[in-house]
């Protein structure tokens, strides 16, 4: 069965059919890195990660590009309400979004993410924007206005395309404000000028910097070509950044854009949507890396189909916590009656092997294939991995493995479906490495509310005027690699080696 995925750009489902044969171009919108990720970041990473993950196992050969915003207003806006000068804003925002884009990493670690091939940062990208910027205006899509470049949306018929928006319909209400520098209400800005003190690039409309979704055409284009397979993003992305992605792109290169487009559904909690201006949805990736094992998150992410919502809470982790538990009580059974452990099990050596697992294991995975064959299922394929693990541990009682003697065929048979388990927890990047200990576990639990501990009773310390020993909390907890940042809405932890 060829791999099937849907594209909104169709909004039908598609056999995948590659602008190169067996490569895959794929390029997802990353993060605006002006504060520690949350969950909601994660998203979009596990489920492309997973996807490349397939698509390797399937035989292509991927460049998956994920592009870090490392100027923005948010950063700006954020640097100011810290108290930044325009003497020291463009330092301000450097260093901020050096911090943040660290942690982000630090987190897609943590989640065993390690498929993206180039993270490229906007700032470095500048003279390619400037070059389409250009060339937009050259060809009549785009104008500057007092210092800024709009693209002019009435001049590409295929405006709405993506969005499945009727771009005529959305005019209609609309008008440009007086004094705005805009021809038509939809018009984007493709380079924005700046004041003094904001980070600034020179241009032929003087100092500014790139608006956010010319960044995106530009590293996509300039990484994958004018034409790649896939462009992945949250629905959220949809319109308007998106769609005005298409459009720049295709008036300035003549050439489709992304063949495919994929949108995760967005994660919720309680119902409503993750997101910074609400805070009591947020649930910042640190504190939850500190209460749960990495891969009951990953399974989170995963255990639905990628394109419906995702709604997070305390239970279903903890439910999930106790499910995968089942998983390591299963390894340490097969490590007791094997002597194997099963994170030394080759998975790659099967497929030429053609072992012979019962029955019901090579059903299980047939199912499991499927299920990504068909749009990346992965919560189809997560059932499967839970049933398989029912299988096999029935095997093992069947065949009361944990008596010896046990006859070599028969344990063979029970090797080769715990490879089974391996190779297909390892596509949706699964059980990786061994947990840590029980200990340790319980340990990282509480880990976090430790820490809140110290950072409330230090800041009491402060209050009171001890500086002393406020300080001392500081530097010991540095040394033990516990960073803590004063700012004006209090004080933070943060990990920084582990
Ligand atoms: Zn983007």
């Amino acid at each position: 069965m060829p791999i099937r995925l849907y594209n909104t750009l169709t909004q039908t489902k598609e056999d995948l059919q590659t602008v190169v044969p067996g490569r895959v171009g794929m390029y997802v919108c990353g993060p605006t890195v002006y504060s520690f990720s949350h969950i909601g970041h994660m998203v979009g990473p596990v489920i492309f990660d997973t996807i490349k993950r397939y698509l390797v196992y399937s035989g292509y050969e991927v460049t998956w590009v994920v592009n870090i915003t490392d100027v923005d207003d948010k950063l700006i806006q954020r640097v100011q309400a810290e108290g930044a000068t325009p003497a020291d804003m463009a330092a301000r925002v450097k260093a901020l979004a050096e911090t943040v884009t660290a942690d982000y990493l630090d987190c897609l670690k943590a989640l065993g993410v390690d498929g993206i091939d180039q993270m490229p940062r906007a700032t470095e990208h500048i003279p390619g924007i400037l070059e389409i910027t250009q060339g937009l205006i050259e060809k009549g899509n785009a104008y500057a206005s007092g210092g800024d470049v709009y693209f002019d949306v009435t001049t590409d018929a295929d405006y709405g395309k993506l969005s499945h928006r009727d771009f005529e319909e959305l005019e209609a209400g609309a008008r440009v404000d007086p004094g705005d520098k805009k021809r038509n209400p939809g018009d984007f800005a493709l380079w924005k000028g700046s004041k003094p003190g904001e980070p600034a690039w020179d241009s032929p409309w003087g100092p500014g910097r790139p608006g956010w979704h010319i960044e995106c055409s530009a590293m996509s284009m300039k990484l994958l070509g004018p034409h790649f397979d896939i462009h992945g993003g949250g629905l959220d992305l949809v319109f308007p950044h998106h769609e005005n992605e298409v459009a720049q792109s295709e008036c300035y290169s003549g050439k489709p854009f992304a063949t495919y487009w994929l949108h995760n559904g967005l994660l919720t909690k309680g119902g409503k949507k993750i997101s910074k201006s609400d805070p009591e949805t947020i649930v910042e990736m640190r504190d939850l890396l500190a209460r749960h094992q990495p891969d009951t998150i990953r399974a989170l992410l995963l255990s639905s189909h990628y394109r419906r919502p995702i709604d997070y809470s305390n239970d279903r982790l903890d439910e999930l916590d106790r499910a995968l538990r089942g998983f390591r009580t299963f390894f340490d059974r097969f490590e007791r009656i094997t002597g194997q452990s099963f994170y030394s099990l080759n998975a790659s050596s099967q497929k030429t092997a053609g072992a012979e697992f019962p029955d019901e294991v090579s059903d299980l995975r047939r199912q499991f294939l499927d299920a990504m064959d068909d749009d990346f299922n992965t919560g189809g394929a997560l059932g499967v991995l839970f049933d398989l693990l029912r299988v096999l541990n029935r095997y093992a009682d069947l065949q009361q493995l944990d008596k010896p003697p046990v006859d070599a065929a028969v344990q063979a048979r029970f090797v080769a479906g715990v490879v089974t388990l391996r190779e297909l927890a390892g596509l949706l990047g699964l059980f990786r490495e061994p947990s840590k200990s029980a200990e340790a576990d319980s340990g990282d639990r509480l880990t976090g509310p430790l820490l809140d501990l110290l950072v409330s009773l230090r800041t009491s310390l402060r209050k009171s005027k001890n500086f002393a020993l406020s300080d001392e909390i500081r530097d010991r907890l540095t040394e033990l690699g516990v960073i803590l940042e004063d700012g004006a809405g209090g004080t933070r932890w943060k990990i920084t080696d582990r």
